[in-house]
Parts: C-alpha cells; sequence; structure tokens
C-alpha cells in the first residue's frame, strides 16, 4: 500500500462523527462512510435522476449514477497519483450528487423559486445543501441518528458551495466559508474530478443523441486537437469508437494536467499536514493553459447542449411539473404521507421541497399524472 502524503486527510484523525460511534473494525472510516452512502436510498435513486437528458430519453445516456462512478473513478485515480486519502475522494464523489433533484438543474432552478419566499435563514433550495441534508438527516436507516452520520471530512466536502447565512447555521462544515479557507485536498480532488467527467460525457451523450455534431465540435481546441491526433493513428476507424477514444486522450490529458500542476503546487506551499493545506488557498488545479480549454468547452457546452432548444423543451416541460406539484403540496399539504404535515407553513414548505428533491425523473412524471389527470385518482 502507498504511504499517503503529510498533506493528505488522515482517517485515525478524523475530526470525527456527529454522533459519536465505536470505530470500525476492519475498515477506515472514510471506508465506513463510503459504504453507507452506497447503501443509502438516495443513492440508488440517482439510478434514476437525469444528468443532461430527462432519464430514459435513451439507454445509454449517463444518469447520476453512472456520473457518481465516473467521478469518483477520475477522483480515486487523481488521489491515488497523489498520495492523498482514496477512500476520502471515492466517499464525497459517490455523494456530491445525493441532492439532487429530478430534471437536473431545470429541477433545482424550479424548486428553488418555489422555496425562496420561505424563511430567510432556510430559504430557497441548493442542491449542495439538500446533498448534505440527505447525509445529516434525510436518510432514515439507523437506530440511533438521523442520516448517515458521516465523518467531519466527507460532510466538509460534500457542501461544495454555500452562502454565508447559510454557512452561518451549518456550524463546523460551515466555518470554512466565513474562515475563507479550503475544504480538504480530497475534496478538491472530487470538485475537479466532476468537471472532468461531465464534460467529457455530455460530448459524448451530446453526440449520441444527434443535439451536437462532430463539425460543430471541431471549433472546440481541446476537442479538435484530440480528435486530429486519434485519427492521424488511426485513419480508417469507425467514427463512434474515434470519438470513444478522442474522450478517452482528453481525460488522460486533464488528469496527468491535473496531476502535475497540483504537484507543483504543493511543492510549493509544502503544507505541513491536512489542516495547513486547508489554509494555503485552492492547491488543486489545471495549469492555466488547459483551465483555458476546459472554459472553452464548458462555455460551448452551454450554448450548444444545454441550451438546445430541443433540451430546453425538456427542461420546461420539466420545470412545470415540479412548479405544479409544489403549489398541489402547499395548497393542501394532505395529498402527501402524513410524516410530510406540518403546521408550520415554513417547515411545511421544507418539508414539499425534500419531498420532491427526493423524487426520480419517472416519479415525479407518475406523481403529477396521478394529482392532475381525472381518471388516476385513486393511484
Ligand atoms: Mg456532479
Amino acid at each position: 500500500m502507498i504511504e499517503l502524503a503529510v498533506y493528505a486527510s488522515k482517517s485515525e484523525q478524523s475530526q470525527g462523527r456527529r454522533h459519536q460511534e465505536p470505530a470500525p473494525s476492519n475498515r477506515s472510516e472514510f471506508q465506513r462512510d463510503r459504504d453507507r452512502i452506497v447503501h443509502a436510498g438516495a443513492f440508488r435513486r440517482l439510478e434514476y435522476k437525469t444528468q443532461v437528458f430527462i432519464n430514459h430519453e435513451g439507454d445509454l445516456f449517463r444518469t447520476r449514477l453512472t456520473h457518481s462512478l465516473e467521478v469518483a473513478q477520475i477522483a480515486r485515480v487523481l488521489a491515488r497519483s497523489l498520495r492523498l486519502s482514496e477512500d476520502l475522494t471515492e466517499a464525497i464523489a459517490l455523494a456530491h450528487d445525493l441532492g439532487h433533484t429530478p430534471f437536473g438543474h431545470a429541477g433545482q432552478d424550479e424548486l428553488n423559486a418555489c422555496m425562496r419566499e420561505f424563511a430567510p435563514e432556510a430559504g430557497g433550495f441548493e442542491h449542495n445543501l439538500q446533498s448534505l441534508r440527505v447525509v445529516d438527516e434525510l436518510e432514515e436507516r439507523y437506530a440511533a441518528f438521523n442520516g448517515l452520520n458521516l465523518c467531519f471530512e466527507t460532510r466538509e466536502g460534500i457542501l461544495k458551495h454555500c452562502s454565508l447565512t447559510h454557512a452561518k447555521r451549518l456550524g463546523d462544515v460551515g466555518q470554512r466559508f466565513i474562515d475563507r479557507t479550503q475544504p480538504s485536498l480530497e475534496a478538491q480532488l472530487a470538485n475537479l474530478a466532476d468537471e472532468i467527467a461531465y464534460n467529457n460525457h455530455d460530448i459524448d451523450d451530446g453526440l449520441r443523441s444527434g443535439l451536437l455534431t462532430l463539425e460543430q465540435l471541431q471549433t472546440v481546441p481541446i476537442f479538435a486537437r484530440h480528435y486530429a491526433q486519434v485519427l492521424k493513428a488511426w485513419p480508417n476507424l469507425a467514427t463512434r469508437r474515434v470519438v470513444s477514444e478522442t474522450i478517452r486522450s482528453m481525460i488522460n490529458t486533464l488528469i496527468t494536467d491535473v496531476t502535475q500542476t497540483t504537484s507543483a503546487k504543493l511543492a510549493q506551499a509544502q503544507p505541513d499536514d491536512a489542516q495547513a493545506a486547508r489554509r494555503c488557498g485552492p492547491l488543486v488545479a489545471f495549469s492555466s493553459d488547459v483551465r483555458h480549454e476546459a472554459d472553452a468547452l464548458k462555455k460551448f457546452l452551454f450554448e450548444n447542449l444545454y441550451r438546445h432548444y430541443k433540451v430546453i423543451r425538456m427542461t420546461n416541460k420539466a420545470r412545470r411539473i415540479v412548479r405544479e406539484l409544489f403549489s398541489a403540496f402547499l395548497q393542501e399539504p394532505r395529498l402527501l404521507p402524513p410524516d410530510y404535515w406540518h403546521d408550520d407553513k415554513t417547515v411545511q414548505a421544507r418539508a414539499i421541497s425534500d419531498y420532491i428533491a427526493g423524487m426520480t425523473d419517472r416519479y415525479a412524471i407518475r406523481e403529477h399524472h396521478r394529482l392532475f389527470r381525472m381518471g388516476e385518482q385513486f393511484d
């Protein structure tokens, strides 16, 4: 086994769990976190939640589950080559999207709009905060506590962004937003691995769906360069394989670049331990050239894929479903299962947003049918 670097997060030096538990006997604390995440109900539901495409538009598109697995794979490669904790970064990667609503960002934006008017300290809806809420409160699996009772380091990594208002009420995991320090290096890795994963698989899914074309992608420097290299090496290869080889080569280049850039930054900053690394500013990064190229790719995907009229049609429908579910439940909370009934309006609204956020794409569509279509009222 490779020895961890001095600045790696060590399981045995964890800042602990919210509820004390005996140490695990045959695995580390971070491994236990990862295992709890894999067994969570919210993790299984990721299979039927959208990344960009509505779930089951096609069986080969990424879902939140396969996306999370790809993020974990990339994060682990990075962690191992930088001698950081693979277990911690894997746990963070697998949990990072647990709070996602059905229908991807469209669902989140709509739920946020629905929740905006409620209680300033808890108003709005944000998927990072919701992921933390899932692991801290909403999972009901253990006798002694709500949630999964994960280690501080895993929870800190899940909470990628957060407003100062929210940070102040979140306690230990919110503190870094007030102090303006960084999360662990493993959390920083998981975050960049997320970006590498979605940029690349969205190209793949975009091409497969026919919403993007190879001609369009040739205008994106990072894609054009790798594509030309693949074609040069294999001039007669079938297009599908050329695309896969191009994406494979891009992911490799990005991983190598992060490893080299981060190693150099670590060598310069020389943090003595994981705590010191948090005070160094962001240490996990692309080189500036690659950052520039990755940003250009992101911009291209935003304009050509996420804003494609066919995607907008789907997201528009998705937003309507979320909006109508929310207002129907708010008007008549008795449409919800009894566990979700509350007297206080704000608490009621939060329970509704938890209920909707927990839905898969297809469950939300079915629920909408059940509530709004006559003839199906006894479902
Ligand atoms: Mg993600």
